[in-house]
């Protein structure tokens, strides 16, 4: 599938409800996430072969994305019931990513919260993807935070980032009711050491 088209396509998922501060609902784009699975196929992470897993995965549109970009499966997992709908192909499991077993994966995407309204929010998220049977994880976060490397690499895994970009901040979020925020953001990918 075309870079636009596949932008396109994600770009008419039902949008992120966003409605819960505690959550962190930053929602990706569809021209980002399409730029972002672009890069994941460029380096032969994904393929037929390739089973996905997206944790906080919102409206699903990263693992929405691998899937139309052809993996071989598609399970979304996401802790808020109002993100789930009908995608046939992909599967959900409704819960915290704690509950996830981590297991039948190739490939973990994610955006998951960063920790900025509940500190070390992404942990979990960090904790189960190391511990899972994938081969490779790709992570976005603030392009600010410095805990990343370390961690990964205390969990014998090493990682570099892959590809940057300019998130907007839901006003929600911002504190200023009025107006969009914005933030620096990048893809991280990690392989096992
Ligand atoms: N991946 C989507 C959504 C990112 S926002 C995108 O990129 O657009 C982070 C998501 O993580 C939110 O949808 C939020 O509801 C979910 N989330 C937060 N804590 C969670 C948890 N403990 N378990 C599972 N999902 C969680």
């Amino acid at each position: 599938m075309r870079l636009r088209h596949l932008a396109m396509e994600l770009s008419k998922l039902p949008p992120h409800p966003q409605h819960d501060v505690t959550l962190e609902q930053y929602a990706t784009e569809g021209d980002f996430a399409a730029r972002w699975i672009a890069e994941i196929i460029a380096r032969g992470d994904l393929d037929d072969t390739t089973r996905v897993v997206d944790l906080g995965a919102g409206n699903g549109i990263l693992g929405i994305g691998c899937y139309l970009a052809g993996s071989a499966s598609t399970l979304l997992v996401e802790v808020d019931p109002n993100c789930q709908h009908v995608y046939e192909g992909v599967d959900w499991f409704i819960g915290d990513v704690q509950d996830w077993s981590g297991e039948n994966v190739d490939l973990v995407i994610m955006n998951p919260p960063w920790g900025a309204q509940i500190p070390k929010a992404d942990r979990p998220f960090l904790q189960t993807s190391f511990g899972s049977t994938a081969k490779v994880i790709y992570l976005l976060h603030s392009s600010h935070s410095t805990h990343l490397a370390p961690l990964a690499e205390s969990m014998n895994w090493t990682g570099e980032v892959v590809l940057r970009g300019i998130f907007r901040i839901p006003a929600l979020y911002t504190h200023h009711e009025s107006q969009n925020g914005e933030t620096e953001v990048s893809v991280w990918r990690f392989e096992r050491r």
